[in-house]
């Protein structure tokens, strides 16, 4: 059976690796000149390691990708470490997550406080809501986190409502419209509870990443494949397929390729363009899957921004972007020639004029915000800047989302679509594209043996 991938992102990758362990002929098209999507990287010639175009980290709850990085031998390039996350208030970054508490006890010596207990005492001294109001947040946090898995019925109430009500309106304005509107911009008072209970479901304390970066990851990943005899193209985007007696054609600077299935990763924009003979009810089910776009610039600095912190979640009434991500305090700056690496990252509708800015013009924007965030920032210290946009980032979750999302094998026989649409309700991220991946993988190779 031969097989065409349009995608070798994290989902594109993790399908045709399963499919080649099942024997199955792979071919997958990259439009890019590189593997992997979203978390692909780049490089500038100084560092030892690319950096993600768009910030990345794992989660020690994120099973699928570890399993995968077990698989093709690459587990021993994966470590956690819990870097300091933090909240903007009130003219500083306030440690939520990872800053470390210590215990000094006779005879045993300085003990380190477990994550879950530092946290904690993180909420409980945050200055920004009264006690109560932690307390309370504290403990509605830990019924999400350990108390509930019935996400079915979150989904039927927006966060905002759900959260006011149950964590108060200081909560809310504090913690959670921030995330909301941070992630969702206008749409954040249409995002569904069962979304933040993932959130905080399946996230971990510790935090994980790959020697090499993603790209190793995604290298390794698409190396592990190729060994299988998968055929990766890159640079080479399709730019059609029609449907033929037996399967798919696939159109691309290659020629034109026939194969029994074809899977479509990436947008539905992506799938309705490349298809549009699907049926018109499909297509319009497509539309209606609505998503935000992520504008991240990198500065890389000669001095250290913030005191420690890996990343700061800003205030969007205050600062032109919503995440401060000082990569190098939580991976070392010497696999990057010294340089401090600094994304100011925000996700935002298509349209948006941070779509149509140069990257002079957005960095004229940003930097009097890094000087509000340290007073003694001064530009000289920027030794080089990037600019990454992408229309599809984030997908937007309303509530009863279960009820609009498609599966993976589309209407037309032999035609798969595996997107970050279908992650749900966790939220999208690589661990879900290895899952999606394999699960679409499963779909083909049962359609095949079920006749
Ligand atoms: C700002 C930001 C931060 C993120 N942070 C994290 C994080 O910390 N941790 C985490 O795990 N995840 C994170 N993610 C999410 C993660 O990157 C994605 O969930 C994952 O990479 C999606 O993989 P995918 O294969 O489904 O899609 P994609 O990565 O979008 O892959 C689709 C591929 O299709 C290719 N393509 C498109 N059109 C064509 C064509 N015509 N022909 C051929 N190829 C084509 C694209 O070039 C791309 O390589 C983040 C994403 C963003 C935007």
């Amino acid at each position: 059976m031969k097989v065409g991938i349009v995608g070798a992102g994290v989902a594109g990758l993790s399908a045709a690796y399963d499919l080649a362990l099942a024997g199955q002929q792979v071919t997958i098209y990259e439009a890019a000149a590189q593997a992997g999507g979203l978390a692909s990287g780049f490089r500038d010639p100084r560092w030892e390691w690319p950096l993600e175009r768009f910030y990345h980290h794992i989660f020690t709850t994120d099973q699928e990708m570890i399993k995968l990085t077990q698989a093709i031998g690459y587990r021993d390039k994966l470590f956690f470490r819990a870097p300091v996350t933090a909240q903007w208030w009130n003219g500083q970054g306030h440690a939520l997550f990872g800053q470390p508490v210590t215990l000094r006890l006779p005879r045993v010596g300085t003990v380190a406080l477990p994550g879950l207990i530092t946290t904690a005492l993180s909420v409980l001294n945050y200055p920004g809501l009264s006690l109560p109001a932690r307390m309370r947040m504290g403990a509605v946090g830990a019924y999400l986190k350990y108390g509930t898995r019935n996400w079915r019925s979150l989904e039927q109430i927006t966060a905002s409502t759900w959260t006011r009500r149950v964590m108060g309106e200081a909560v809310y304005q504090a913690f959670v419209h921030p995330l909301l509107e941070g992630k969702f911009g206008n749409h954040a008072e249409e995002v569904n509870m069962a979304w933040l209970w993932a959130r905080l479901k399946a996230r971990s304390f510790d935090l994980g990443y790959f020697v090499g970066g993603f790209q190793g990851f995604v290298n390794a990943l698409q190396s592990a494949g190729e060994r299988l005899g998968v055929q990766v193209y890159l640079s080479t985007p399709v730019t059609s397929v029609q449907p033929t007696a037996t399967g798919w054609q696939i159109a691309s600077a290659q020629g034109t390729h026939d194969y029994d299935d074809l899977i479509v990763t990436g947008s539905p924009q992506l799938l309705s363009k490349l298809v549009p003979q699907l049926p018109p009810e499909y297509l319009g089910q497509l539309k209606q899957l609505r998503s935000m776009g992520a504008v991240v610039m990198t500065l890389a600095l000669t001095r250290p921004l913030t005191d420690g912190l890996y990343w700061v979640n800003m205030p969007k009434d205050q600062f032109p972007f919503l995440a401060l991500v000082e990569h190098t305090n939580f991976i070392a700056p010497e696999h990057y020639g010294g340089d401090r690496l600094v994304y100011c990252g925000d996700y935002l509708d298509p349209d948006h004029e941070y779509f149509r800015l140069s990257q002079e013009e957005l960095l004229e924007r940003f930097l009097p915000a890094l000087q509000r965030v340290n007073p003694q920032f001064d530009r000289s210290w920027v030794r080089a800047t990037w600019l990454h946009r992408e229309a599809y980032a984030q997908p937007i979750v309303p509530v009863h989302h279960s009820r609009n999302i498609p599966p993976l094998a589309t209407p037309l026989r032999g035609l798969y679509w595996a997107s970050m649409s279908q992650v749900y309700p966790w939220d999208r991220g690589t661990n879900f594209a290895v899952q999606l991946g394999q699960q679409v993988a499963a779909e083909v190779l049962q359609a095949h043996m079920s006749g």
